[in-house]
């Protein structure tokens, strides 16, 4: 994750991955800054990793493939590449991205056998809960901004008609363990990855279709579906064709058992 001020543009990244984020001066004042004053504490923050959890061997290779949908539009090289091929994901949606991007909502509801939609959060905030930059950007600072992140965020896509989600994962991928606590305690289990496909839709095409390409049996892919300028939009559409023609088993996070670090899936009684 960086923040670089370039040519008038500003691209937030997320963690590992960049957010893919290209935005105008006046799109840049929408993103919460830091304020000034605030002292800089010391918090450990962790990027957790998400797997499939194991099955027999012998089965096909399953592959897990999910998408941020931070803000912005929607990628149709993506989209109608999982259309056209019946391909399950799961998608990340923002409050914000929900907003004004209806069209594509109308598909996910038309669809609900492919799209799995889950939690990112209210106004792509980080969700940590002590006011820490992340690459330059605010964090919630805060356990009731975390919370209304989340509950917002969760909200947005309940009011849009789709299904209540049960994942969570938060702009910049990071968090700190008492902000993956109180997640976990609002019944959300925290959605990390395990193989970064895009770094943020920044990727070349050929980079981003070289790496999800080689997704392995168990792998949780993220990359972006909400750059539709970006070139690594069309890699991303490449591989997803690979990985169906090498014989890969596409899964949603709903329909398996996975095993995630940092206690983002660990059981919890009463809770998802
Ligand atoms: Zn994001």
């Amino acid at each position: 994750m960086r923040l670089s001020l370039t040519a008038g543009l500003v691209f937030l990244s997320c963690g590992l991955l960049t957010c893919g984020i290209a935005a105008l001066p006046a799109f840049a004042s929408d993103i919460p800054k830091a304020p000034p004053q605030s002292p800089m504490q010391k918090v450990k923050l962790v990027e957790p990793r998400l797997r499939l959890a194991k099955t027999d061997t012998g089965a096909r290779p399953r592959v897990a493939l999910t998408f941020d949908a931070c803000m912005g539009a929607v990628d149709e090289r993506i989209l109608s590449t999982l259309i056209r091929e019946r391909i399950p994901s799961t998608v990340f949606v923002t409050a914000r991205w929900l907003r004004k991007n209806q069209a594509t909502v109308a598909i996910f509801l038309a669809n609900p056998d492919l799209f799995e939609i889950e939690n990112h959060g209210e106004n792509h905030v980080p969700a940590i809960d002590v006011a820490v930059p992340v690459y330059g950007i605010a964090s919630a600072g805060s356990p009731e901004a975390v919370s209304r992140e989340v509950g917002k965020g969760a909200e947005a896509v309940i009011a849009a008609g789709l299904p209540a989600p049960r994942w969570f994962r938060g702009a910049t991928a990071k968090y700190d363990a008492s902000s993956i606590d109180e997640i976990r305690k609002m019944g959300y289990r925290v959605a990390g990855y395990s193989l970064n496909g895009d770094d943020g839709s920044l990727l070349g095409a050929g980079s981003a279709e070289r790496r999800i390409a080689a997704a392995k049996d168990g792998d949780v892919v993220i990359s972006h579906i909400n750059q539709p300028t970006h070139a690594a939009g069309q890699g991303v559409a490449n591989a997803i064709v690979k990985l169906k023609a090498r014989g890969v088993e596409f899964v949603k996070l709903a329909d398996v058992e996975t095993v995630g670090d940092n206690d983002t899936t660990t059981p919890r009684p009463g809770l998802f």
